[in-house]
């Protein structure tokens, strides 16, 4: 596992000294050459990076055709097509994601140059699409981005960064008004005003949102712009595989990104002067979530292989109600993800009931229902662990029928077409996971320690939620980020240049077609079936209530896991340069998972949505960000990059 893993302070951008977990789980002062530097807005990396990304530039063939695809405002946009057939396609901009930072940050890179938004489904999915609550921001005059900056360090328990705080508070209402600018349609009330809803952690009504299915609505509407914007295209089904990235001196240098066309299996190599990072996040490293299928940390691996700096990973959110399908009398059949009841529920009034009908909330918690979401998903594990049930009850059913269809009409609706009425009954209820608060180490301009490389959205750790994100507070965090991180990308474009042949640095990945349609079902097969016992040992192992022991057993297992199936692919032929969608998905998610148990492992404390059991309070003196360095030691198939494979 490549992590060296340091605790800073709790300022994302200071100088920090530097640990490295030793075999043992403890934490041993070393590398104390690695830094991060200590100015304000910048990541730099001191000169230990590893060596393993350099690349022989003269060992593979030159570009030989260059053709002109598209006509973009800003002159030509370029595809190069190699010897073997292979394809390359030039950009001013990349954008990996399709979801609410990806689409707001390509509209307004859109400006300057030529821009490939890369997405690996259908651009309209991503977790954005499901956002139901809304988005956070101070609209209303009796309210104050002070209360919101409050808010959100109480909800982060006082681990978030007060600067990027400070910042996404104030740039917020902006971002909104942006937004509705583009197009997005928001609820009104009678007086003409936005309908601010409240949420649970916050002290004032500030969620703007379009009922209950906000996402949809802001995803349309950007995408909308997009599709009308002559100098964006959109590349679907092209799954991101690997950052392109060189050492120069001390530096890594993105370049661009290898993909894989999900249908077609074709690999296509995209070149670029700018990336930006917005793939979302890593739901999928537990078996029952509400993002959808698309959230399997590829843009945290792939960022974490290129020796970008991972922070916070510890800090998963497990949302608090998630549609229990068991408790629904018609059964669904199984689903990719769970159905998300939203906070807003709880913010209007719904009640917290155990299958006794008792009220539990308020014997946890004086805030009762609206407490913060780990407040709320650890009271609900533990009356389902005492109580040895399978789902607790959320009941909106005492609210006026009509306020509760024209709030939820997503959730009634949902609810209904498995024979429950929400006005007459109670919801069946039980956490998932939700939230990926920890990322790819962002300064305040979305930049990373990769030149080139900036990222925004949930990839992203801000240092904005801290060790517990507040609700809507992530839509938002995306809107500021996509449009804080287009200056330094303009301007990094306009100093740097793309060299001539580039395409030609890195080996080709290669489709796995060559291995037989036999042997690649076969491969396949074990891939999902690893894909759920990881799954499975993650939510036992790695879910709201911890203990060291049980990590360290996540840790062995997971060790263990990775090496069979590793030993089991190359045994039936696999190489390392070998791309598939499902193989590469459980690449990313064995590194995300190592990455949280890691990140986890070196918590000694219980703050926000870490809790353990071995320390069950918070600690003053670990009052500090998880940063996961990259190190040399990339022992798996999960952790190195595949152009920097051994070239046979
Ligand atoms: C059910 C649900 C409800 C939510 N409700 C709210 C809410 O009310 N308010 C709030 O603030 N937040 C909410 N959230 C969280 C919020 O929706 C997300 O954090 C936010 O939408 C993330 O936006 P994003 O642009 O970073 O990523 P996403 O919207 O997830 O988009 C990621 C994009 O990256 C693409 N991608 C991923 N990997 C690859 C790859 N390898 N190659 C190419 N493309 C790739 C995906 O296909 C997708 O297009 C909710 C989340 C869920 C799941």
């Amino acid at each position: 596992m490549a992590t060296g893993i340091a605790s800073g302070c709790g300022q994302l951008h200071l100088r920090k000294p530097v640990y490295l977990r030793n075999s043992y789980g403890n934490k041993a002062h070393s590398h104390s050459n690695v830094i991060l530097n200590g100015t304000q807005n910048q990541i730099a990396w001191s000169s230990w990076v590893s060596n393993v990304l350099r690349v022989n530039r003269s060992s593979y063939p030159q570009c030989q055709v260059i053709k002109t695809n598209w006509k973009s405002r800003r002159g030509t946009i370029k595809s190069c097509q190699q010897r073997d057939g292979s394809v390359t396609r030039y950009f001013d901009f990349i954008v990996i994601g399709s979801g609410i930072a990806g689409l707001r940050y390509a509209l307004e890179v859109a400006k300057h140059g030529t821009v490939a938004v890369i997405t690996k489904d259908e651009p309209h999915e991503s977790s954005t699409n499901y956002a139901q609550g809304g988005v956070s921001a101070v609209l209303c005059p009796l309210d104050s981005v002070e209360n919101h900056i409050q808010d959100t360090i109480v909800a982060g328990a006082y681990l978030c960064d007060k600067e990027t705080v400070k910042v996404v508070c104030t740039e917020g209402p902006e971002r909104i008004r942006e937004l509705i600018a583009i197009g997005a349609s928001f609820d009104h009330g009678e007086d003409g005003n936005l309908d601010l809803a409240r949420e649970g952690g916050h002290s004032h009504h500030r969620i703007v949102h379009a009922a209950d299915m906000t996402g949809r609505e802001i995803e349309r509407a950007l995408l909308e712009a997009v599709f009308k914007n002559p100098n964006v295209h959109v590349f679907q089904h092209h799954f991101a595989i690997d950052l392109l990235t060189t050492q120069d001196g001390s530096d890594i240098v993105c370049h661009g990104v290898d993909t894989i066309h999900t249908e077609t299996k074709e690999v296509i190599r995209f070149i670029s002067k700018v990336t930006l990072l917005a793939s979302g996040g890593v739901g999928h490293i537990y078996p029952s979530t509400t993002n959808p299928t698309v959230a399997t940390g590829d843009g945290m691996a792939m960022a974490h292989r290129a020796q970008a700096v991972i922070s916070n990973m510890e800090f998963v959110q497990f949302h608090p109600t998630a549609l229990a399908d068991e408790g629904l009398p018609n059964i669904p059949s199984a689903r990719e993800n769970a159905f998300l009841i939203t906070e807003a529920v709880r913010g209007d009034g719904g009640i917290l009931y155990n299958l006794d009908m008792e009220r539990f909330m308020p014997t946890y918690d004086e805030r009762a229902e609206l407490a913060p979401r780990d407040v709320v998903a650890r009271s609900i594990d533990d009356q389902l662990k005492k109580r040895g049930e399978k789902y607790v009850l959320l009941d909106i059913s005492h609210k006026p029928r009509e306020k509760v269809l024209s709030h939820f009409p997503n959730i009634a609706a949902e609810c209904l077409r498995h024979g429950l009425d929400i006005t007459q009954q109670p919801i069946p209820v039980v956490p998932a996971a939700h939230y990926m608060c920890g990322g790819v180490r962002a300064g305040l301009e979305g930049e990373t320690n990769v030149q080139g490389l900036y990222v925004a959205g949930e990839v992203a750790c801000t240092g904005l939620h801290g060790a517990n994100r507040l609700a809507s507070n992530s839509l938002l965090e995306a809107l500021v980020f996509a449009r804080r991180a287009v200056q330094p990308s303009i301007d990094h474009v306009n100093v740097s240049r793309i060299e001539h042949g580039a395409s030609s640095w890195w080996p080709r990945p290669i489709a796995p077609m060559v291995l037989g349609e036999t042997i690649l079902n076969k491969v396949i097969c074990r891939t999902r079936e690893v894909r759920k016992e990881l799954q499975s040992i993650m939510w036992e192992y790695v879910g709201i209530v911890r203990s060291t022991s049980r990590l360290t057993a996540a840790e062995k297992r997971i060790r263990e896991l990775e090496l069979e199936w590793e030993t089991y692919l190359f045994q039936h032929g696999w190489e390392p340069t070998m791309v598939g969608v499902e193989a590469c998905e459980m690449r990313n998610l064995f590194c995300c998972a190592n990455l949280v148990v890691s990140s986890a492992l070196s918590r000694q404390e219980s703050r926000g949505l870490h809790y353990t059991t071995d320390f069950p309070h918070v600690e003053e003196s670990e009052r500090l960000p998880t940063v996961i360095f990259p190190s040399q030691r990339n022992s798996t198939w999960s952790t190195r990059q595949l152009h920097a494979q051994p070239i046979s």
